[in-house]
């Protein structure tokens, strides 16, 4: 199909192979490639034994996917998925930057990475050229020098590949710190030092494969599109409109960190005790002064929304990082009790370097310190860490025992809600009422009390990618909630990037681009639909550690049904009534019975058989 290069790297690295696959034009045009894609891919081949496999085992299956319009949109992602460490379902993670569109140049849609290495390696894609490589000098360096090394390493290794091409600009890597190496499941897949893709666990998922990097170079030019001249007049029109959009351009994503802080009451605080602050500190503005580059962007994005902010001096001195990037500045900012800038970048550095994931790592930091301020986690019981909120550096040593597994920092590596388990166990006390998790995932920092910011009642509750801000449920009409969100992660673009831009216009550029066309109606009542279904059984089968219980698990933190303590929206919170009736509202949108299992008419209707057998064997469909 155009607008795809065709092939697919199989690589296992338990034998050291690697081979060529590709998929038929009928897959691709219903799973379309990322998230989609890697739904299929999963349920093919693991599906059938989903409930026995552990993330973190060889049998497990990391994918490193791109889309159609990779390349072909401003900016521009990869969808990296597999069996979720944190869910035990399957999320699809995305992670900006340029990997995907090297790796379309180097004639490939994706990789598809089995087994686990012998030693710790990393994988060198350039063009057709593959090797699984040595990284055991690099095992245990953080994301600084893993990075350096591989760029230096890997320009020599291109040069000697591809001896005649002159020039060769750093490739595309993505990569883990300590904290993915030491199968943390707060760990993410790490690029260019400033994105992550967290959600899900992934990189503790490359840590158990030895796996460290991927570094990927691609001097081909991009797929054949069906009507170029059309595709390059939605690039040029889609790029326009981007430009409008001055707010990211000028703060970056970080324009909500005093905005939902202080108008929204949405931001977490203090371990989502609160959600309301008004500390100008956090304002924009004032992270302007550490600024180092004001617009940075991925590739062909003019929404430039990324900013690098060094310390320059002080006791933090030598600090970088992308700031303010709202969820580092809300969860290794303000859930924290921090509210200094440079401390800020300091610990979202810190943070950074160890391959942390800045919203899984910062709610267990969060969640440790709620417990200290309780006294039920004590100093001792901390390695002599005085957690108290706002004090950087404990916070800090605490990242790196977290990374590390040291001490109780084996527990919190964990995530938040099966550290809650395991120190509720412990402790003798329930402390999962502390825990504010969706299904195992730390949910976005953006709340749902107040009603005043973009998640709303059960947009997590629901989410087949739980606790994911970027993937909500949601009962409003078409062209909003989870089957959007499929969209973007499918072809893949960059959410920010196509905020302006309507989904018929996005299916018009994806026709331009395959020579496919894709009604609004096809996506949102078949193939979305179908993608979701199967998102969903995975999810209720889980296993082995955990399985979530239909009817059940379907619920909000209990932190959410507390009112909200302070600010504009002092006393509310979700209304109980509503939820119960929205949720309800939504499992018959999707076709769901009321426990919010898959009815076996719908799929059936989607040609989903195999999950119908899959749920009745289980037990979950009567
Ligand atoms: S909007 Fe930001 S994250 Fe998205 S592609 Fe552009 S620069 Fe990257």
């Amino acid at each position: 199909m155009m607008g795809y290069a065709g092939n697919f790297l199989e690589v296992d690295l338990t034998e050291g192979s690697v081979k060529e696959t590709s998929f038929s034009d009928e897959v691709l045009r219903d799973y379309i490639g990322g998230r989609g894609l890697a739904a299929k891919i999963l349920w093919d081949r693991i599906g059938e034994r989903w409930e026995e496999i552990d993330p973190f085992s060889p049998d497990n299956i990391l994918l490193v996917l791109t889309g159609p319009l990779t390349g072909f949109i401003p900016g521009t992602k990869v969808c990296i998925s597999g069996k979720s460490p944190q869910s035990n379902g399957m999320i699809g993670s995305t992670i900006a930057g340029e990997f995907g569109v090297d790796l379309k140049c180097a004639g490939y849609d994706g990789l598809i990475i089995t087994g686990r290495a012998e030693r710790p390696s990393y994988i060198l894609v350039c063009d057709g050229q593959i090797e699984i490589r040595d990284a055991t000098s690099i095992w245990g360096k953080g994301g600084r020098e893993t990075l350096k090394h591989l760029v230096k390493r890997s320009v020599e290794d291109i040069k000697r590949l591809r001896p005649n091409y002159g020039e060769v600009k750093e490739p595309s890597i993505l990569y883990i710190g300590p904290a993915g190496e030491n199968r943390t499941r707060v760990a993410a897949v790490v690029s260019k030092y400033a994105h992550g893709a967290g959600y899900g666990g992934y990189g503790g998922v490359m840590g158990s494969k030895n796996l460290k990097a991927i570094v990927v170079k691609g001097f081909g030019p991009l797929p054949e599109a069906h009507d170029m001249e059309k595709a390059i007049q939605l690039f040029d029109e889609f790029s326009r409109r981007n430009f409008e959009i001055e707010d990211f351009r000028r703060w970056g994503t970080g324009r909500g960190g005093y905005h939902f802080g202080a108008e929204t009451s949405s931001e977490p605080i203090r371990n989502w005790q609160e959600e309301w602050h008004n500390v100008e500190s956090f304002k924009g503005e004032e992270f302007d002064k550490y600024w180092v580059k004001r617009y940075w962007g991925d590739f062909g994005c003019p929404v430039t929304c990324l900013k690098l902010s060094v310390i320059r001096s002080g006791k933090f001195a030598g600090a970088i990082c992308d700031n303010p990037d709202y969820e580092f500045e809300a969860y290794m900012g303000t859930n924290l009790g921090i509210f200094r800038p440079e401390d800020n970048i300091y610990i979202s550095y810190i943070a950074n370097d160890l391959g942390l994931c800045g919203i899984q790592g910062g709610a267990v930091l969060g969640f440790a310190a709620e417990l200290y301020q309780r006294g039920i986690l004590t100093r001792e019981e901390l390695g002599g860490l005085e957690l108290s909120w706002g004090n950087t550096e404990a916070f800090t040593s605490l990242a790196e025992k977290v990374a590390r597994r040291e001490g109780i920092g084996g527990i919190l590596a964990e995530g938040v809600y099966r550290a809650a388990l395991k120190l509720s166990q412990i402790k003798g006390v329930n402390l999962l009422q502390y825990a504010v998790h969706e299904k195992g995932v730390a949910i976005g920092a953006h709340g749902i009390r107040s009603g005043e910011d973009f998640a709303k009642n059960i947009s997590y509750a629901c989410s087949v990618q739980a606790g994911d801000h970027t993937s909500l449920a949601s009962i409003r009409e078409y062209g909003s909630g989870e089957a959007s969100s499929i969209l973007s992660d499918s072809a893949t673009c960059c959410t920010f990037t196509t905020f302006d831009i309507e989904v018929e216009e996005i299916l018009q550029l994806y026709e331009a681009v395959t020579g496919f066309r894709l009604t609004r109606e096809e996506w949102y009542e078949e193939k979305a639909l179908r993608i979701l279904q199967i998102q969903r059984a995975m999810l209720l089968i889980g296993g082995p550690d955990i399985n979530w219980r239909p009817g059940i698990d379907d619920e909000n933190p209990p932190r959410f049904w507390e009112p909200l303590p302070s600010g504009p929206y002092k006393g509310k919170t979700v209304d109980r009534n509503q939820f119960e009736r929205e949720k309800q509202e939504y499992y018959k949108l999707v076709g769901w019975d009321e426990r919010g299992v898959p009815k076996p008419e719908t799929l059936r209707k989607l040609g989903l058989e195999s999950v119908e057998n899959k749920l009745r064997n289980t037990k979950i469909i009567d």
